[in-house]
């Protein structure tokens, strides 16, 4: 067994595509099992991320059609991240390598042999990066390349226009299994583990039904936890801003005595108004910063578990493991 490609595709409120795209991953997956690039015995893992729509019904459907399909069930909805992660950590234990990759069909599909093939050539972890994005909307390319170019600059380091398509190997999930951080982004982390890895590039293209789950929001949210886990850098900025204004009112100051000697004073409101009102941003900006990295240590200390899993359904057998952690249950108590 060397050749077990487990397929891990979060769905949340995914109704309206899931059918097609679990047929899309049929047929691919019978051409790589018919080539003999995955065993028989790979599966396509979907997790239901706490859908409140037929999601799940819709699993449990193809996984009693189809031998390859399975479903797992968190508990609610926990976010893309943690869905990911849930399928992930199940499908170490089951496979050799691992492809994340959406639910809506957004990521091509032909693309997964490539990402077969790099593992082949001996890559622990293999990155899907968009080779264009012009089926996106205007706003959509714009937010999102505006975030990567962000990140990086933020000190966050991630691979330009790739998302969440990748491929891992066994020993990869392994090694991912052991950052233990709750606020996951995986983007950032994926890239701390090292290891050979490769690139395969694609075309993104336009969602196959249904809408974006990651509204304006959520994609905030998500650079925040981003930059935040993964660099001090905004608070190092804060104090050089703060140096620099420091000089710039041992100036001011200059300025204000010698007009005072040589007699030129003036009413001075406005300035001292604006002045107030500067210090005053640039304070509770900095405030804000500290707050954001002292809110991470309170829900990091925590040592939450990331998801519990509800139910397991695959072809052969149905286990429902309600509210069963599945992760840490020995060295991490349920807070
Ligand atoms: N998703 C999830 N949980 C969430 C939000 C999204 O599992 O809370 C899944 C969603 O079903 C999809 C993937 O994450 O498979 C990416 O979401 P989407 O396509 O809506 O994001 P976009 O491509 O618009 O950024
Ligand atoms: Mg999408």
């Amino acid at each position: 067994m060397n050749n077990v490609l487990y397929l891990v595709v979060p769905c949340y409120n995914e109704e309206a595509v899931l059918v097609q795209t679990a047929e899309a991953l049929l047929d691919k997956y019978r051409e790589m099992t018919a080539s003999a690039q995955i065993s028989p015995h790979s599966r396509i893992l979907f997790v239901d991320d706490g859908s409140a729509d037929a999601t799940w019904q819709i699993i449990t459907m193809l996984s009693g059609q189809y031998p390859a399909v399975m479903g797992l069930k968190l508990s609610r909805n926990r976010g893309h991240q943690n869905a990911l992660f849930a399928g992930m950590m199940y499908a170490r234990e089951h496979c050799d390598m691992m492809i994340s990759i959406d639910a809506d069909l957004q990521d091509d599909v032909e693309a997964l042999s490539a990402f077969v093939e790099k593992y082949h050539e001996g890559c622990d972890i293999v990155y899907g990066v968009r080779s264009e994005r012009k089926k996106d909307t205007f706003f959509k390319r714009a937010t999102a390349q505006g975030f990567y170019r962000f990140m990086n600059l933020m000190g966050a380091e991630t691979v330009y226009n790739h998302a969440d398509y990748r491929l891992m190997s066994r020993r990869a999930l392994e090694a991912l299994s052991e950052y233990r951080e709750t606020g996951l982004f995986l983007r950032g982390v994926v890239p701390l583990i090292g290891l050979r890895s490769d690139s395969v590039y694609y075309a993104r293209r336009e969602r196959a039904a249904g809408e974006t789950k990651y509204p304006l929001k959520k994609m905030l949210n998500f650079a925040l936890d981003g930059i935040t886990s993964f660099s001090v850098k905004p608070l190092r900025l804060i104090s050089v801003f703060g140096m620099l204004c420091s000089l710039l009112s041992v100036g001011g100051l200059l300025y204000a005595l010698i007009s005072y000697f040589f007699g030129y004073t003036v009413p001075g409101w406005t300035a001292i108004t604006c002045s107030i009102w500067l210090l005053g941003g640039i304070q509770l900006l900095g405030i804000g910063v500290l707050g954001e990295y002292i809110g991470k240590i309170f829900s990091e200390v925590k040592q939450r578990p990331r998801y519990h899993i509800e139910a397991v359904v695959s072809h052969s057998q149905t286990e429902t493991e309600k509210t069963k952690e599945t992760e840490n249950s020995t060295d991490r108590p349920l807070s």
